[in-house]
This record gives C-alpha cells, sequence and structure tokens, in this order.
C-alpha cells in the first residue's frame, strides 16, 4: 500500500519512519531536491501547481496526506477530485489564512485574541485603537516560526512595521499576557475514532519552538478536558482525518486558541519515544481508517529542537533517557536540523536529564 505526502520535510521523514513497520510504501512530493524524506523514499520535485507533476504522483497511490500546511489548496483540490485526500483540504483552507482560521475558531466558540484584518495604513491605525499595545502584526499567510511578524510595543514601532510588512495582506492581533503556551494533539479517523494526547507546554523564543513538555507540569484535568472539546469541536466542524494539533494560549486558567496545523506537529515530536503510538504513527493509522492506537503517555518527556547546531550524538546519548532524531540537513543558523527527547519515569529526573542535556547544546534558550 503506497501513500502520498505532500511535503518532503522532517515531518514527511517521520511519518514514512513510522509508516515502515506497517508495511506501508511512501511518495513525496517537494519544491526542493534537498528534502529530508529523499533519502527514505520515492521523491517526486516540482512545483505542486504542475497538473502533470500531480497525476504522476498520484498514480497509483491508496491515498495523499501533507505535512506542510503551504500546500498550494489548488493541489489537494485537485487531488482530491481523484483519490482520497486527508485531512480534508477544507482543514487547509482554514488554517492557510489567520483570518479565516480565528473567525472559524470564534464561530465554535472559541476564544481567540482579538484581532483585525489590516490591508491599508488606515486599517493599521483604526485597529490599534482597538488593540492598543503592544499588538503584533503579522502576515495573514505563509507565516510560520514568527517569520512575518512585527511585535509593535509603542506608536513609535508602528511606521518601521508598516514599511517591514506593508502592501499585502495583514492580521493586526492584541498581545495576549498568557501564563504559558500548551497544544493539543488531537486524532481522527476515518471512522470517527478519536484519540488525544495530553497537553503539552511549549517554549518559544524568537518565534520558535525550543522546548516542550509532556505530559505539561500542574496542568489540572479541567483544562485537558477543555482543550480536548476545543479540538473536538474543530474535527467535528470539519469532518477532519489524521493528526491535528492546536496551538493555545492559558489565560488566567482559560485557553484561547492561537492557531491550528492540520498535520502532524513539531509538539508532538515527543510522542515518538514519550507516548505508547506516535503521532505519526496515529496519523497513518487515521487516514487509513485503521483503529487508533493509545495516546497515554508513558512516563514524562521533554523534546529540544536543535536549531542551527549539530551537539555531538556521543555526548547527547550519554544523557540516561535521551533519544537523538536527526533531520539530514544542512546546518544554517536559524534552522530547525533535529531535535533530542528525554524521558524519564518522574519530573524529578527528567529536570536532571534535562540539566545535564542543556549543558551540552549551544542554543538552549527556552525562555
Ligand atoms: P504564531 O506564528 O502565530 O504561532 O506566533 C509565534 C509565536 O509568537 C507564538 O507561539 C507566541 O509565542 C507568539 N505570539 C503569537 N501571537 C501572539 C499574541 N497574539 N499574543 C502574544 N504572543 C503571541
Amino acid at each position: 500500500m503506497r501513500v502520498g505526502v505532500l511535503g518532503g520535510g522532517q515531518l514527511g521523514r517521520m511519518l514514512a519512519l513510522a509508516g515502515y513497520p506497517l508495511g506501508l510504501r511512501f511518495r513525496f512530493l517537494d519544491s526542493v531536491a534537498e528534502a529530508p524524506a529523499g533519502p527514505l523514499a520515492e521523491l517526486l520535485v516540482g512545483d505542486y501547481t504542475d497538473e502533470s507533476l500531480l497525476a504522476r504522483f498520484a498514480e497509483g497511490l491508496e491515498l495523499v496526506t501533507y505535512e506542510f500546511e503551504n500546500v498550494p489548496l489548488a493541489a489537494a483540490t485537485w487531488l482530491a477530485e481523484r483519490l482520497p485526500v486527508y485531512p480534508p483540504p477544507r482543514a487547509l483552507e482554514v488554517a492557510q489564512d489567520r483570518i479565516a482560521e480565528k473567525t472559524f475558531f470564534q464561530g465554535l466558540g472559541i476564544p481567540t485574541p482579538l484581532f483585525y484584518p489590516v490591508q491599508t495604513h488606515n486599517d493599521l491605525l483604526d485597529g490599534l485603537e482597538r488593540t492598543g499595545f503592544p499588538a503584533l502584526l503579522k502576515t495573514r499567510r505563509l507565516g510560520y516560526d514568527g517569520k512575518g511578524q512585527q511585535l509593535l510595543r509603542s506608536p513609535a514601532e508602528v511606521e518601521a512595521a508598516w514599511a517591514q510588512l506593508g502592501g499585502q495582506p495583514l492580521i493586526l492581533e492584541a498581545f495576549v499576557p498568557f501564563e504559558r503556551e500548551l497544544s493539543i494533539l488531537s486524532v481522527r479517523s476515518r471512522s470517527g475514532q478519536v484519540g488525544f494526547y495530553p497537553l503539552v507546554e511549549n517554549h518559544h523564543a524568537g518565534g520558535i519552538l525550543r522546548k516542550s513538555l509532556a505530559p505539561a507540569p500542574a496542568t489540572p484535568a479541567r483544562l485537558q478536558h477543555e482543550a480536548e472539546s476545543i479540538a473536538l469541536r474543530v474535527m467535528e466542524k470539519l469532518d477532519y482525518v489524521g493528526v491535528l494539533a492546536i496551538e493555545l494560549f492559558e489565560v488566567e486558567g482559560a485557553l484561547w486558541a492561537n492557531e491550528m496545523a492540520p498535520r502532524v506537529h513539531n509538539s508532538g515530536h515527543w510522542t515518538i519515544e514519550g507516548a505508547e503510538t506516535s503521532q505519526f504513527e496515529n496519523h497513518l493509522r487515521a487516514v487509513l481508517g485503521w483503529p487508533l492506537g493509545s495516546t497515554a503517555a508513558r512516563g514524562h518527556a521533554a523534546m529540544l529542537n536543535l536549531i542551527g547546531e549539530r551537539p555531538e550524538a556521543a555526548k547527547v546519548l550519554a544523557v540516561p533517557g535521551a533519544h537523538l532524531h536527526w533531520y539530514g540537513k544542512e546546518v544554517r543558523p536559524g534552522r530547525k536540523v533535529g531535535h533530542i527527547t528525554l524521558r524519564a519515569d518522574s519530573p524529578n529526573d527528567l529536570s536532571a536529564r534535562l540539566r545535564a542535556l542543556e549543558a551540552i547544546m549551544t542554543d538552549v534558550t527556552g525562555e
């Protein structure tokens, strides 16, 4: 059985690694020949909107999924007219536009930061009247890892941000004074079966995820239920199939939605060693209509992203409970090139191991 994956990045690579034991084969489509999934499986390289390429990609596939949410919608819909595509292209459409996404959340009664669409300089000034300072100006589309975003701390910073981002569809968001960032990874199969992983606590620096702790420490059951209710509403509304990640802000004990990713997610990498069934395996089970595996955590886990650095494998692996994942990418500043998962049976052991690991790494800021 061959599964087609749009996007051949590290997420695709880890999908393939999870799929081989299940007897699956993979074909990837990516715009670059050096895509990390390339060494593992068949890789077609070209433009996602090239229909002759899409036709070659689709040939003989059981179904298509994606690991990259900026897949052009036209490519996903073209494929969906010919073979099953999961998650549904509608989920891509919502997730690709920050305004559509926040409007969608609000329609389901899910709180979001106050936001305002910005097309012109006047819109920006009007929006700032509502949001006040600080506020965040972001591109509506194609933003990731903090790219295409400007923090406006005071009126003095407005013009520089406009010079940087103006001229394209934007969104202005009130800055949320959150206590912490969490994410909920959920999964829904073709048969409607659902599963939820424990909430994950995420630490970003410069808009990029650095560290995740799972299950999120000191999290009352009430918060987990609230997160599951949010994820369930989103999945049911979209008739969703696959793994879905929703990034949340914890604000005075309540959860607000920041954004969603209709795919496996960086804040779910800990599940490879830290959960009964990894997000990658469960995504494949879901899109194939197979029974889902348990989403329960195995003890306590921490995931550290390797960003622009390649620590010595032998040093990393000397830390008890450490697992190294290298994506086969060239190291460049600011680039995610791998991650490390640490697992332990108690929070105390996890903290001690984290300290040992952080001492080896050069770029673990976390906060
Ligand atoms: P995003 O690309 O929207 O996920 O933003 C990247 C990171 O910027 C988030 O993980 C937060 O740390 C921060 N951020 C984004 N939007 C807001 C907001 N409205 N208020 C406070 N922080 C935010």
